[in-house]
């Protein structure tokens, strides 16, 4: 009888968590803007800006703060902390200095910590159960110039065996010291990977790392894995399909796989892409929540209810994606017909500033691309493709080249146009057709590894001209190219 009661009870409670996980993320879904640091609303931030940003709530809502090191150059490493709970949870972000997603969502978190309102019972839970740290900007030397790489060169996450530069040495003896039972392991991965075999982009992949090449399930990674499940149901309900599952190779040099052999279960969490979204603010959003429930469910212990073969039922990430898609286009060659499809990437760049960037767009594969998808996709049934020319234009400077009619050099088949040895500060211009100052370069050419350049006709006439990989209807009377190059 009593073992019957007690069953009934374990029942209710369990339940019960599952039901209050779900309207908890969901109202903090809806919440989150009160909580998220409007001042930092552009991914390319600098150390002095976003400490500036910490320090302030560390000063104005009391929150613990400690500097564990510094950066090669000289730039701090502080430990953020909320709660006084037995469970000690580390996680780290921009290891990678041109990953800042998540360093913005742990800005977000500590502010909710903070708040007085519906969720004070959360809170209390957290706080009474959790300790957790934060180590927001790792690589503050790589963040800088907005690059993977410490000052050095060194990709930190091949440093956790050796351990010889203050940024890593800084992780591992914090960790070293708190023997954190949950680490979250915070980074950004290319936009163009999708959730398994499907148009979605992976706006998020978890992964739970390998401590061996073998990649045996031990306690440790066991516990990984069931957290991960708990946090793919909860996100699955705002972003279903959107989330996939990092590959699990095993790194010996990786610091997520070094931390489940030290005894941390260790979550990888790489925000992805979402269409429009340069500045991952909609994927700090989701960020946010998953930290939150991976919080939850470790102060409730719920995800012990979930179970391995779930985890591995989460598509593997893929990566079926381009930027734009250009489907079904017909290119002539020797007076035969050929059916094409093109992909075109647009790759973000840094200027000579870091804190300003730009694109660069280029061919990235030519053919049958009907297992792929784009975030823009066009049929071109019946549109040939032709190359691009460049236009040479004699002592033209770049007023005049501002007053050119666009339309009508696209028209004339004009991707570029050439001023020999002109001086401009930027690689890139905001007139939406490319400057060439170099006498022997010329643009236009349908190559992989080029830069999208060229044209699309149907019959004799021109429709799209495609300019640095963005593509301009003709007919339309507006001109969207973000960028054209200066080379
Ligand atoms: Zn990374």
């Amino acid at each position: 009888m009593l073992k019957k009661k007690l069953i009934v009870f374990l029942i209710l409670t369990l339940s019960g968590s599952m039901v209050a996980q779900k309207i908890i993320s969901k109202k903090m879904y809806e919440k989150y803007e009160s909580y998220k640091i409007a001042q930092v609303d552009n991914k390319r931030f600098d150390h002095n800006f976003i400490m500036d940003q910490f320090q302030k709530l560390v000063k104005e809502k009391s929150i613990k703060v400690e500097q564990i090191g510094k950066s090669l150059q000289g730039r701090s490493i502080n430990l953020f902390s909320v709660g006084n709970g037995d469970i000690n949870i580390l996680a780290w972000s921009q290891m990678h200095g041109d990953e800042s997603t998540a360093t913005m969502a742990i800005l977000d978190i500590l502010n909710f910590f903070t708040a007085d309102d519906e969720f004070n019972d959360v809170r209390k839970l957290l706080l009474e159960k959790l300790t957790i740290n934060f180590i927001p900007m790792l690589n503050p030397d790589g963040a800088e110039k907005f690059t993977r790489r410490n000052a050095l060169q060194i990709d930190l996450n091949r440093d956790a065996l050796r351990l010889q530069f203050p940024e890593s040495q800084a992780l591992k003896n914090v960790r070293d010291r708190i023997n954190p039972q949950f680490g979250f392991n915070l980074h950004d991965q290319d936009q163009r990977y999708t959730a398994g075999n499907s148009y979605k982009s992976a706006a998020l992949s978890f992964l739970a790392p390998a401590y061996n090449f073998e990649k045996d399930i031990n306690p440790v990674r066991e516990r990984t894995m069931k957290l991960i499940v708990k946090m793919y149901k909860e996100l699955s309900e705002f972003i279903p399909g959107h989330i996939a599952r990092y590959n699990d190779d095993f790194e010996p040099r990786a610091f997520g796989d070094n931390m489940v052999k030290w005894g941390t279960s260790s979550v990888l969490i790489e925000s992805g892409g979402w269409k429009n979204n340069f500045e991952k603010q909609f994927i700090r959003k989701l960020n946010f929540i998953s930290l939150m429930t991976a919080f939850y469910s470790i102060a409730t212990e719920n995800y012990s209810e979930e179970t391995i073969q779930a985890y591995q039922a989460i598509p593997e990430n893929d990566k079926l994606l381009f930027d734009l898609l250009l489907r079904n286009l017909t290119i002539e060659h020797n007076g035969k017909n050929y059916s094409i499809d093109v992909g075109i990437n647009h790759k973000e760049k840094s200027s000579r500033n870091p804190r300003i960037d730009y694109y660069k767009s280029e061919i990235a594969d030519i053919g049958d691309l009907s297992t792929f998808y784009g975030y823009s996709e066009y049929d071109c049934s019946g549109l040939t493709i032709h190359e691009g020319i460049t236009e040479i234009l004699d002592k033209a400077g770049i007023e005049e080249i501002k007053k050119l009619d666009f339309i009508e050099k696209y028209k004339q088949g004009i991707v570029a146009v050439k001023i020999i040895n002109a001086k401009f500060e930027n690689e890139f211009t905001e007139i939406p057709i490319n400057i060439i100052t170099r006498q022997k370069l010329n643009k236009g050419k349908i190559e992989i590894g080029e830069t999208a350049d060229f044209i699309i006709k149907s019959g004799n006439n021109v429709k799209y001209a495609v300019i640095n990989g963005y593509l301009v209807d003709i007919e339309v009377n507006s001109i969207s190219v973000r960028n054209a190059l200066v080379d």
